[in-house]
């Protein structure tokens, strides 16, 4: 048979949140592909931010249903495990998200393993490939265990990447410590970097409701009706961004993968099948609003005003697509879910990124917020004139190893106090590479006069006891010597190895 033959994607047609009907589907794929589990059998939902709130940000619990039971179905005794990972945005425990979306609840009734990717082993996995960012990285062990890998993710737009199907989920097995690093301009390397720790024996994607816009934690939904199956990430990414109409070697990361070998973008070099031709899911995608929108864009007609040069290593016309710019959209679209007329309330605020050379539009009064390690400036805000130099350290010069968890409590008063700090300044900076989507949050909640997330009546408790038992269980692993396995751990199982040559 040709490679090409191998990878195999599946367009099936599914018009409701129906377990049952998602089992029947699911169970179709796998035959068609001769797929079926075995050993330690493991499954990555993107529940990166979930519950009602947010749909459709996240991989539907009936969903996870449907392929769980469709799994179950044809484990015949050679399962030794069959569990559900995740690690959800930062900051946020995941076991709070795995009760608010109804998982919980679900793997309890099938007597299925919840790992909260947060709060397991982490171990250090070498990479070796020619463009790697790195030499190491970290994942947390039941990735590295995995025998039988499955990947399920959400269809959506996203601000950085500009899509989110399957290789963009990977972010979600990273606990926080690991996921900041390098999660800036040199994001879809990452996305392609952590491609070579495994490959899922099987991809299936939640695309009945699908996410469209400029942001991920809170895109618009889009009735698809589709389910989208394969057995390999580029290839059945390709085939989600021709949905769209994009050419997938425009997007970085799947670009990157291919040309690591991890699959084919071509048409011609994958076998499609399905109920539901790839012209009839144009159709049905036709219009679909992606991300990677610049940031002074986003914010246009608001009374945000946001202000972008380059990050390191840029062009001038470039801005960070993966970092500070992003988080500042994802941090609004959050608040505009808690109020929805959050941007009416608020004083105006200006936010500066990268090595910004033009004027500041900010009025006597108005709060400038210099964002990221990269930010510089020298100009003039209010009536001060201001000398802003870079702070951004060399890529070499951060080290995985020593990365540190930052605590969310601790964040709220670290930011009451800088804006306290900089009550007689028009300014403030934040610190970070990059800064994240949650200190953004904070900020803007508390200059914008917003209500703050963390704190929102109904969620605060739950939120503040599921926080408490996370970290009580990572000091516990800390305490124990659990925390990490180090280099020299075998290589992780799966389908580790790129499984085609590129083109
Ligand atoms: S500080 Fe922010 S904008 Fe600058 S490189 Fe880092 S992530 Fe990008």
């Amino acid at each position: 048979m040709h490679p090409a033959q191998d990878a195999r994607v599946i367009l099936r047609h599914a018009d409701r949140y129906d377990p049952k009907l998602i089992q029947g589907v699911i169970g179709e794929g796998l035959d068609e592909l001769g797929l079926a589990p075995f050993g330690r059998t493991l499954v990555k939902p993107n529940l990166v931010i979930a519950g009602p709130r947010f749909d459709p940000a996240w991989t539907r619990v009936e969903f996870a249903e449907g392929v769980l039971a469709a799994l179950r179905e044809r484990a015949s005794g050679r399962v030794r495990e069959l569990a559900v990972g995740e690690r959800c945005a930062i900051t946020i425990p995941t076991r709070f998200v795995y009760e608010e979306s109804g998982y919980s609840e679900m793997l309890e009734r099938l007597e299925v393993k919840r790992y909260c990717f947060d709060e397991v082993t982490q171990v250090e996995v070498p990479y070796t490939h020619a463009r790697r960012l790195r030499d190491y990285v970290f994942v947390p062990e039941p990735v590295a265990s995995a025998d039988f890998f499955v990947n399920i993710p959400k269809f959506k737009s996203h601000p950085w990447t500009t899509v989110t199907f399957s290789m963009k989920n990977y972010i979600g097995l990273q606990d926080d410590r690991h996921r900041m690093v390098d999660h800036d301009q040199a994001l879809s390397r990452k996305v392609a970097d952590l491609q070579h720790v495994i490959q899922p024996q099987f991809i299936a994607i939640d695309a009945i409701v699908a996410g469209e816009g400029s942001t991920m934690l809170a895109p618009t939904p889009r009735q698809l009706n589709l389910i989208v199956m394969g057995n390999n990430q580029v290839a059945v990414d390709s085939v989600c961004s021709r949905i769209l109409g994009l050419d997938p070697r425009a997007i970085d990361h799947i670009r990157f993968a291919h040309e690591d070998g991890f699959g084919p973008v071509e048409l011609d070099r994958i076998a499609l099948s399905g109920d539901v031709s790839l012209a009839e899911a144009r159709e049905r995608a036709h219009g679909f609003r992606v991300g990677l929108v610049r940031v002074d864009k986003f914010f246009e007609g608001t009374r945000v005003s946001a202000y972008a040069g380059p990050a390191p290593g840029q062009s001038a016309d470039q801005t960070c697509s993966g970092g500070c710019p992003g988080a500042l959209e994802e941090a609004m679209e959050v608040l505009r879910r808690f109020d929805a007329q959050a941007e009416l309330h608020m004083p105006r605020l200006h936010f500066v990124f990268g090595d910004y050379r033009g004027p500041i539009e900010a009025a006597y009064g108005e709060k400038v917020i210099f964002v990221g390690d990269c930010a510089t400036f020298e100009g003039t805000v209010g009536d001060q004139l201001v000398k802003l130099e870079s702070l951004y350290r060399e890529r070499r010069a951060v080290e995985p190893r020593h990365a540190v968890h930052q605590d969310i409590f601790k964040k709220m008063l670290t930011t009451l106090g800088e804006i306290r700090a900089a009550k007689h300044r028009p300014y403030l900076r934040l610190e970070g590479c990059p800064v994240s989507v949650a200190d953004l949050m904070l900020i803007l909640a508390e200059l914008g006069k917003l209500p703050n997330p963390y704190l929102t009546s109904n969620l605060a408790l739950p939120f503040a006891k599921h926080y408490a038992s996370w970290r009580a269980g990572t000091l516990q692993r800390r305490l124990t010597g659990h925390a990490y396995q180090h280099a020299g751990t075998p290589a992780p199982r799966g389908a580790a190895a790129p499984v085609l040559p590129a083109s």
